[in-house]
């Protein structure tokens, strides 16, 4: 039987949004900005006005092969991040767009090398965000949070996003190795 990773603490501590791992995107704009982290670039991408990304990001390019600028103030903390996002003017279809951002944020962010092989060291572990703040679309609430006692319960989206990644990510070492053995 598959474990469960419940809870995004310890070796894997990384799994959370709130991990520094870089990622970058495109704005409305044309210009590409560089997120220090997943949850600042959803955060920002809840704005259809780039102009509005600046405080969640490190810098952009002024065009996707443009000169770099880098931004004026340093960028919000995840949890700075997390606050503003609720204060932007959110784009009317958000709900329906922000699994996918979701998505390729962690495909992303799974590229960096050590992080990908922290995902699959996970082998075929069931991921969740267990939680206590009462996150039911992204993660699992486990009943004992504000809302006072209740079942666990959640949707568990990043948690899906995590694993659907890490099948990606499976996929492409397999492709790779197959490449090394036509080769010999
Ligand atoms: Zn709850």
């Amino acid at each position: 039987m598959a474990v469960t990773i419940a809870f995004f603490g310890g070796v894997w501590k990384p799994f959370s949004n709130f991990y520094d791992a870089v990622v970058k995107w495109k704005g409305p704009s044309g210009r590409v900005f560089v997120f220090p982290r997943t949850e600042n670039g959803y955060q920002a991408f809840k704005s259809l006005n780039d102009d509005d990304w600046m405080p969640f990001a490190i810098g952009y390019y002024d065009t996707e092969e443009g000169i770099y600028h880098k931004c004026e103030q340093a960028p919000y903390w995840a949890v700075a991040a997390k606050k503003a996002g609720k204060k932007l003017n959110i784009r009317p279809d958000w709900e329906l767009v922000d699994v996918q951002f979701m998505l390729d944020l962690n495909r992303q962010k799974y590229d960096h090398p050590a992080l990908k092989k922290l995902l699959l060291s996970s082998k075929d572990a069931i991921i969740q965000e267990g939680n206590y703040w009462h996150d039911t679309r992204w993660g699992i609430c486990n009943g004992k949070c504000f809302k006072g006692p209740h079942k666990p319960e959640g949707k568990n989206f990043l948690g899906l996003v995590l694993m659907q990644v890490r099948d990606e990510k499976n996929a492409e070492v397999g492709k790779k190795k197959d490449g090394e053995s036509d080769e010999q």
